[in-house]
């Protein structure tokens, strides 16, 4: 009787085994393809590697409730998401900077116009030489290489005139011998 219970037991303890194994492979396998997903979706998330190693070791030790950790920690997009992000933002700002205004009543102008219709600001001018429209600073063509005949509207020739100044200057001359002075002491 002893006997039969022992042989019973073990019977009963080797099937008991085999479930325990079965069981215990396949949650070892959905384990480690958790904590490799884990891993390659923190890669698709984020550069940092220690951000990336670090999700694989919670849902290493934590298993199952670490691995909802991650699903509920995890950065909201991806970094291709983030890039194309990026690159829909930049478009946009793009089209906004790209969008002129007229510098005397804000009203939106278009790149032909040579005067704002609704303050007659003028915003461009004709070269001389070829007629493309150049803005009002520019004294060069940049389509013909035509130097502009200056005029009034030409208002940005002062520091070429101050650096003209300085040279037919003596101060100039006083600045030098200063600096040698102070080398020489
Ligand atoms: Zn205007
Ligand atoms: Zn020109």
């Amino acid at each position: 009787m002893p006997f039969n219970l022992f042989v019973d037991f073990q019977r009963l303890s080797g099937v008991l085994l085999a479930v325990v194994a079965v069981v215990a492979a396949a949650g070892t396998a959905i384990w480690i393809s958790l904590i490799i997903w884990t891993y390659r979706d923190m890669r698709a998330r984020s550069r940092d590697v220690f951000a990336q190693v670090l999700a694989a070791l919670v849902v290493g030790f934590l298993s199952i409730p670490g691995f909802l950790v991650y699903l509920i920690l995890r950065p909201n997009e991806t970094l291709a998401e983030q890039y194309e992000r990026a690159l829909e933002e930049e478009a946009l700002l793009q089209e906004i900077e790209e969008k002129k205004v007229c510098p005397g009543c804000g009203h939106p102008t278009k790149e032909n116009w040579r005067l704002c219709p609704h303050c007659h600001t003028k915003l461009k001018k004709p070269c001389e030489n070829c007629m493309e429209l150049l803005d009002l600073p520019w004294s060069i063509c940049p389509y013909c290489e035509h130097h502009q005949s200056e005029r009034p509207s030409a208002t940005r020739r002062a520091p070429r005139s101050e650096a003209s100044q300085y040279d037919s200057l003596p101060y100039s001359d006083t600045s030098v011998s200063f600096l040698d002075d102070s080398e020489q002491a």
